[in-house]
């Protein structure tokens, strides 16, 4: 009958529900396991001067590389991290290990060089969080120079206040900080005024509108000249064509991000990149590196 099929259907969507979540589950379980055994790695994508093509920061990526289901997207892994509650335990891993690839290449370009990482909303809004830093911090007195901390507007919109007090104190301590993901959430401009940033991070949807859509090439220009003014860097993510270049050129931004010029590499390509980069003289040819 119509209510008996009906009955078996419902009865196998359930199925497939259970059979999801306990799949949910075993993944939950395999990625805290790693995670304490440090089996999740860090990817390195270069940011550089997009008038002299020299090397300014590299944000770190987090990559996983489950042992059943292979590489697990950002996208995926982050929001199961932040349900089972091992942010902390991730954010620690991503911190260490950008900490010592940043000394590396500071040590390899003679000059200070920062690595970024990015926070969740929940973390900023943690006291233990706040807690964690500040003795990392007393451990690694040097740290604060050779880090970035990137937040996006999702985190402020709960506590605006709150999160620019927390990154003010951080920023006295000498910690840069960026704004990422700009123009996706819904802060209004004033966020620019209360937050304390260093850095403005356009999303890459900005950037993707940029060669066909006049209006998204307004709304960027708008925004690269506020940040300017405000004194902000403003750096454009997910550069992949050489005309977003030129468009990101013509409005006067300063700094870019994007498979155009490489994609997240692991920590031995990265020093790689950077052998060679040290290698070319600094000029708006020089923006690709030598070897990839
Ligand atoms: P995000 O912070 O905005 O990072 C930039 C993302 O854009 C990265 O994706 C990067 O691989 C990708 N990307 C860079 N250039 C291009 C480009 O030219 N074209 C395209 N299509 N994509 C580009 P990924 O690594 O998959 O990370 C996604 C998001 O996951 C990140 O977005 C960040 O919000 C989050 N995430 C990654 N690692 C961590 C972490 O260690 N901690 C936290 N809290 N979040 C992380
Ligand atoms: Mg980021
Ligand atoms: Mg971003
Ligand atoms: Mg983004």
């Amino acid at each position: 009958s119509a209510a008996q099929s009906g009955l078996n259907r419902a009865l196998i969507i359930d199925q497939s529900r259970a059979r999801q979540h306990t799949e949910q589950l075993r993944l939950g379980q395999r990625l805290r396991r790693d995670l304490q055994r440090g089996r999740l790695s860090v990817h390195y994508q270069p940011v550089v001067d997009l008038r002299t093509g020299e090397l300014r920061s590299a944000e770190a990526l987090a990559r996983w590389t489950d042992e059943e289901r292979g590489p697990v997207p950002p996208a995926e892994f982050i929001p199961l991290a932040l349900e089972l509650n091992l942010m902390p335990a991730l954010t620690r891993l991503v911190l260490l290990r950008a900490y010592r690839v940043a000394r590396t290449t500071s040590d390899l370009l003679g000059r200070n060089f920062r690595v970024a990482l990015n926070l969740s909303a929940a973390e900023l809004h943690s006291e233990d969080f706040r807690e964690r830093v500040s003795r990392f911090m007393t451990h690694h007195p040097q740290a604060a120079h050779y880090l970035e901390l990137e937040v996006t507007e999702q985190a402020l919109i709960h506590d605006l206040p709150g999160v620019s007090h927390t990154l003010g104190v951080l920023q006295a301590q000498g910690l840069s900080v960026a704004l990422d993901d700009f123009g996706t959430g819904y802060s209004s401009l004033a966020v620019l005024q209360q937050l304390p940033v260093n850095k403005l991070k356009i999303d890459r949807s900005f950037v993707q509108g940029l060669e066909h859509d006049a209006r998204q090439r307004l709304i960027t220009t708008a925004v690269v000249n506020l940040a300017r003014q405000l004194n902000i860097t403003v750096v454009a993510e997910g550069v992949e064509t050489a005309r977003q270049l030129q468009r990101l050129r013509e409005m006067n931004c300063d700094q870019v991000q994007g498979y155009l010029i490489s994609r997240p590499v692991s920590t031995r390509q990265w020093l790689e990149q950077v052998h060679g980069w040290t290698a070319v003289p600094a000029g708006p040819n020089a923006l690709l590196p030598p070897r990839r």
